[in-house]
């Protein structure tokens, strides 16, 4: 079992953040993330654009953001457990809480602090036959971890940008990489499909084209994939992995069952603090709402900074809390 002060659900910019108003009062914390990389909306949907109303940056690219939100908390050493979706609390005699992931990771912390923004992103799913069936038996919509897929069989299914990027990759790593698409030409980036389209070229990829994975089949563990082309000929390929990857849609998921007041998919919460109805339990960033709420990175860090102001009583009982500048204290690390 983990154990932290505040545990912060979403590692987007804002529980990044809230990571570093907590460590100036001393407060530990623990993220977790449904993706497997931190950075929330701006890692996962538009990286490499630039935002132009953070204030003291007249423009900074998304990811280099969120590159800096890592390098301001580094001091007070977050812990993540990334790749995993939050689906239990359960509040504990003593008030505290134990939270537990979709594979079994539990957390126990004096304060939850709900920074989910829209939602968990859950893969979109192709209509391929038995599917569901192989989910974990070789059927993965993310890549957590590369190594898993080396010396394997893998099939990709899917245009965008994830499915050429991985493609891309698994080349050097896997025995075998088959990409196969519905169409010929590509929505992710020209240099990438370009890059994907010389792989082929030199046999060390196979691309199938015009065509669809159907069915998937095996025994206990997918061992083969049946894919149809556009004429409706159909054929087999042996397979130890199939990664789907078409994109991901935000759903607010198990959180939506804890209790908390919910007003259109987002967290109400009180303007003072952004508590929630539940004691000890906070929603701060595109999560929550209230009068006037505005969703941006900006508003999100506000609601960081009185969130831990209010958390610190939960940590620290005993303790009186005095408001000190970073520019008098600096960063005390611990
Ligand atoms: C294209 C685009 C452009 C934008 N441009 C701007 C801009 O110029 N300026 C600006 O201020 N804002 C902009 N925004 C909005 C900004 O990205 C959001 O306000 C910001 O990302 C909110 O941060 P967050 O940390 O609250 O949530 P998010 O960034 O959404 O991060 C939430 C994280 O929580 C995780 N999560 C949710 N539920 C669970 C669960 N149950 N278990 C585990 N993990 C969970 C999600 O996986 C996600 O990673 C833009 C948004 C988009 C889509």
């Amino acid at each position: 079992m983990i154990t932290t002060d505040i545990c912060i659900i979403g590692a987007g910019p804002v529980g990044l953040f809230a990571v570093f108003e907590a460590g100036l009062l001393k407060m530990r914390c623990h993220l977790i993330d449904a993706l497997p990389q931190v950075g929330g909306q701006l890692s996962e949907i538009y990286p490499q654009k630039p935002i132009y109303d953070i204030p003291g940056y007249p423009a900074i690219n998304a990811q280099t953001l969120v590159d800096n939100l890592m390098d301001q908390i580094a001091p007070f050493h977050p812990t993540f457990t990334l790749g995993e979706r939050v689906e239990t609390l359960e509040k504990q005699d003593d008030g505290s809480y134990v939270i537990t992931t979709s594979d079994g990771t539990a957390v126990r912390c004096q304060v939850v602090v709900i920074a989910g923004g829209l939602g968990c992103f859950e893969p979109r799913k192709p209509d391929i036959v038995n599917l569901e069936q192989f989910e974990g038996r070789g059927v993965a919509y993310m890549v957590k971890n590369p190594e898993q897929l080396r010396d394997r069989r893998v099939v990709l299914a899917g245009g965008g940008d994830s499915a050429l990027d991985w493609t891309i990759f698994l080349a050097d790593i896997a025995r075998e990489v088959t990409l196969v698409h519905r169409s010929d030409t590509f929505r992710g980036a020209p240099d990438s499909a370009e890059k994907v389209f010389e792989l082929a070229q030199e046999g060390r990829i196979n691309l199938v084209l015009q065509s669809n994975i159907t069915s998937i089949s095996g025994n206990g563990h997918l061992n083969q994939v049946s894919i149809t082309a556009k004429d409706k000929t159909v054929t087999s390929l042996p397979a130890d992995n199939l990664i789907p990857l078409f994109g991901l849609t935000p759903k607010l998921g198990p959180i939506a069952d804890w209790g908390l007041n919910i007003d259109k998919s987002a967290i109400s919460v009180n303007t003072t603090d952004y508590a929630t109805n539940v004691e000890r339990v906070y929603a701060i960033g595109d999560i929550n709402t209230y009068p006037g709420k505005l969703k941006l990175i900006l508003c999100g860090f506000h609601e960081a900074a009185l969130m831990c102001q209010s958390a610190f009583k939960y940590v620290y009982p005993s303790q009186k809390l005095s408001f000190k500048y970073t520019t008098v204290n600096g960063v005390p690390t611990f």
